[in-house]
C-alpha cells in the first residue's frame, strides 16, 4: 500500500518554476513581484456538501482549484501559486491520478503551480482544502466595499446553468437528459474569470464572484459599500440551459443559482466603453444589468418596468445592513 509520501511524489509533486521552491520542504518559497500586495484565499470542499460522492475526479480536481482562482479573479489578482490539503478516506490511485490531472491542468493554464500542501488518511468523508496566492498592485484590487451610487452593475457570461444542472442531478427538477447534457459542464468544469478580473483591476470599482447566487453575492457588495441596486431582469444574460423552464424556476436559477463563478462588478458609467474593451481583451462577454442606487435595497424590475414577480424567497426585500 502506498504511503502518503509515495502518493504526494506520484501525483502532486511537479518541477517548480525557476525562483520557486515547491513540494518537498517544510515550506514552499515563491517570489512576489516588487511593489505588489499578496492576495490569498482558501476554500474548503466537503463531499456531500460541495460535490456528489460519484463526481468525475478529474472535474473535481479542476473545480477545487477553479473556485479559488475565481476568488483571485474577483479581486483582480494575478495567480502566483497554490497549496492543497487532502483528507482521504482511502488511497484510490486511479481516482487520485484523475483528480491530480484536473488540478494540474487548470493550474498550468493559469500559471498557478501547486507548491505544497498536506495529505492525510481520514476516517471521514473526502475533504479538499485549496489556498491560492496572487499578486495585485496596491490600490487596484476590486474590493466589495468600493461600489458607488451611479455605477453600472455588470455581469460576465450567462447565469443559471450550474443551478439547473445541480437541481437535475439532485432530483429537484424532473429528469431531462438533453437539458442536463447542456448544463452539466457549467457545474463541474467552471472557468474562473482570471483574465477578466485582471483586465478590470484599477478600472472597475467593486467586484465579487458569483458562488452563492447573483442576488446574494451582489447583496454582499451592497452591504459592504452601503448602497443599493436596481436590476433589470431581462438584461441579465440567462444560460441556454434555462430556456423553456417554468418562469419561477428560471428566475431562481438566474438570480439565485450558485456555483456560477461569473464576476459581478460595478464601474463608473463613463468607463462603459473601457470595460467593454477590457472584457474583449479577456475574451469574456459582459453585460450591464442595472445600476447602483444610494438607497440600500435591491429592486429587480421585469421588462414592463414593474417589480419582478416570483423573486427567490428572501430576495424580495434585501436590506443592505
Ligand atoms: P510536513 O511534515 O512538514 O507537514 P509533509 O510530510 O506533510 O511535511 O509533506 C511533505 C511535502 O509534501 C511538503 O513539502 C508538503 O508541502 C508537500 N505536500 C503534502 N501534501 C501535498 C499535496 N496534497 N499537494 C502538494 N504538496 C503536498
Ligand atoms: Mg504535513
Amino acid at each position: 500500500l502506498a504511503s502518503e509520501f509515495d502518493l504526494i511524489a506520484r501525483y502532486f509533486a511537479r518541477p517548480a518554476p525557476a525562483g520557486m521552491l515547491g513540494v518537498g520542504d517544510d515550506c514552499a518559497l515563491f517570489p512576489v513581484p516588487p511593489g505588489m500586495q499578496v492576495a490569498t484565499s482558501t476554500d474548503l470542499l466537503i463531499q456531500g456538501r460541495h460535490f456528489f460522492p460519484d463526481v468525475d475526479p478529474q472535474a473535481l480536481g479542476h473545480k477545487s482549484l477553479a473556485v479559488n482562482l475565481s476568488d483571485l479573479a474577483a479581486m483582480g489578482a494575478r495567480p502566483l501559486g497554490c497549496v492543497l490539503g487532502l483528507a482521504l478516506p482511502r488511497a484510490d490511485e486511479p481516482w487520485l491520478a484523475a483528480f491530480a490531472r484536473g488540478f494540474h491542468d487548470l493550474a498550468g493554464a493559469h500559471g498557478c503551480p501547486l507548491m505544497g500542501g498536506d495529505t492525510t488518511r481520514s476516517p471521514h468523508d473526502l475533504a479538499i482544502s485549496v489556498t491560492v496566492f496572487g499578486a495585485v498592485a496596491p490600490g487596484r484590487a476590486l474590493r466589495r466595499d468600493a461600489a458607488r451610487a451611479g455605477d453600472q452593475i455588470w455581469v460576465s457570461g450567462a447565469l443559471g446553468a450550474a443551478d439547473v444542472a445541480y437541481r437535475l442531478l439532485d432530483g429537484q427538477l424532473p429528469p431531462d437528459a438533453a437539458r442536463l447534457a447542456g448544463a452539466r459542464r457549467a457545474l463541474e468544469w467552471p472557468e474562473p474569470r482570471v483574465a477578466l478580473g485582471q483586465a478590470l483591476a484599477g478600472l472597475a470599482h467593486a467586484a465579487i464572484d458569483i458562488s452563492d447566487g447573483l442576488l446574494q453575492d451582489l447583496g454582499h457588495v451592497l452591504a459592504a459599500s452601503g448602497v443599493g441596486a436596481c436590476l433589470r431582469y431581462d438584461a441579465v444574460p440567462a444560460a441556454a440551459a434555462v430556456q423553456g423552464l417554468p418562469p419561477a424556476v428560471a428566475v431562481q436559477a438566474v438570480l439565485g443559482g450558485g456555483d456560477a463563478y461569473e464576476l459581478c462588478f460595478t464601474a463608473a458609467p463613463g468607463d462603459h466603453d473601457r470595460v467593454l474593451a477590457a472584457a474583449a481583451r479577456a475574451g469574456v462577454p459582459v453585460a450591464v444589468i442595472g445600476r447602483i442606487d444610494p438607497r440600500p435595497d435591491i429592486v429587480v424590475l421585469a421588462a414592463d418596468g414593474q417589480p419582478l414577480a416570483g423573486l427567490p424567497r428572501g430576495f424580495d426585500h434585501f436590506p443592505a445592513s
